[in-house]
C-alpha cells in the first residue's frame, strides 16, 4: 500500500470512528446535518480505485481542454511532457498515465486533474525563465495528483454517489455521460480552487520532487517571487490569485523546508528552456 493510500485509509478510519461516536449519541441527524449521507460519502471515499480515478481525470480534462484547447506547438508539448514525465517518475505514483500539456490561455496558471493530467497555460510558460522553474511548476501540479487533492475535493460534493457506485459500472460507451455529469463540478472546483492547506502541501512536496529530479529546488520559489512582484491588478493573474494563497504567503510557508535543501547545487537549464520555448516567445513579442 502506498503512503497516500495508507494516509487516506487512516483518514477514513478516523472520520468513521468520529461518526460512530455521534451515532451513539442519538440518531443520524445532528443539527439538521444528515450524518447518514456523510457516512455514505465517506464509504465511497474508500471505493475510488485507481482505474476510476483515471476515468474521472479523463472526464475533467475533457472539460478543462474544452474551455481552452492545447497550443499547436508540437516541439513545446514534447518538451513539457519530457520534463513532466521525469519529475513524475520521482513521485510516489510513477506508474500513472501522466499527460502534460500547454493550453492556449493567456492567464497565468497551471492545473492538475486526477489520474495524472497536468496543464500549464501559455501565460504561465511566458513567465518562466528556465527549466528548473518549469520543473518546479510541474512538480507542484504532480503533487496535487499524487496527494489526490482534486479527487478528495470532488468527493465532498454531491458527486460522491457517482464516484463510488456508478463509476465502477460505467462502460466506455457511457463516458460521455460521465463527462456531462463531471462538467459542472469541474468548472466549479477550478473556479473556486483547492483548500489552502492543499496548496501549501503541493509547494512543499513539489520542491522536493524537483530536487529529486535533479533540478535546483529554488525553481518554484523563483516563480513565486516573480508572481509576488507582478501587478496584482493584472487581469491575467486574477484566477491564480483567486484560487491560490498569495505568492508571498506561499514563499513564507515554504521557507523553513527550503532551508534543508540549501546545500543542493543543481542546474537551471536556461539555454535548453529558451530553445524549446522560442516559438512561444516569438509569438508573444509580435
Ligand atoms: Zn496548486
Amino acid at each position: 500500500m502506498s503512503a497516500p493510500r495508507i494516509l487516506a485509509a487512516a483518514f477514513v478510519m478516523a472520520v468513521t470512528a468520529g461518526l460512530a461516536a455521534c451515532q451513539q449519541g442519538g440518531g443520524f441527524k445532528i443539527q439538521n446535518v444528515d450524518l447518514g449521507a456523510i457516512a455514505k460519502g465517506v464509504g465511497n471515499l474508500r471505493d475510488v480505485k485507481e482505474p476510476e480515478e483515471i476515468k474521472i481525470g479523463d472526464g475533467m480534462a475533457e472539460t478543462l481542454l474544452g474551455a481552452s484547447p492545447l497550443l499547436d506547438d508540437a516541439e513545446l508539448q514534447k518538451y513539457v511532457n519530457e520534463i513532466g514525465m521525469w519529475v513524475a517518475l520521482q513521485s510516489e505514483r510513477p506508474n500513472l498515465p501522466w499527460h502534460f500539456g500547454v493550453n492556449s490561455s493567456d492567464h497565468i496558471n497551471a492545473f492538475a486533474a486526477p489520474g495524472g493530467y497536468i496543464i500549464v497555460t501559455k501565460g504561465m510558460m511566458r513567465q518562466l525563465r528556465n527549466e528548473a522553474e518549469l520543473a518546479g511548476v510541474l512538480a507542484h501540479e504532480v503533487s496535487h495528483v499524487t496527494r489526490k487533492h482534486h479527487l478528495n475535493a470532488l468527493k465532498k460534493t454531491a458527486l460522491a454517489d457517482l464516484l463510488g457506485e456508478g463509476l465502477a459500472a460505467t462502460s466506455d460507451s457511457k463516458n460521455s455521460e460521465l463527462v456531462r455529469q463531471l462538467a459542472g463540478p469541474t468548472k466549479e472546483l477550478y473556479a473556486r480552487g483547492l483548500d489552502k492547506g492543499d496548496e501549501f502541501e503541493a509547494d512543499r512536496v513539489g520542491v522536493v520532487l524537483a530536487a529529486r529530479a535533479g533540478y535546483d529546488p529554488y525553481g518554484l520559489p523563483a516563480v513565486l517571487t516573480t508572481l509576488a512582484t507582478a501587478d496584482p491588478n493584472d487581469n491575467f493573474l486574477s484566477l491564480l490569485y483567486k484560487t491560490h494563497p498569495l505568492p508571498q504567503v506561499r514563499l513564507d510557508k515554504l521557507a523553513p523546508g527550503l532551508a534543508t535543501l540549501d546545500g543542493i547545487k543543481a542546474p537551471l537549464n536556461a539555454t535548453r528552456f529558451q530553445l524549446h520555448t522560442r516559438k512561444l516567445r516569438a509569438a508573444s513579442s509580435q
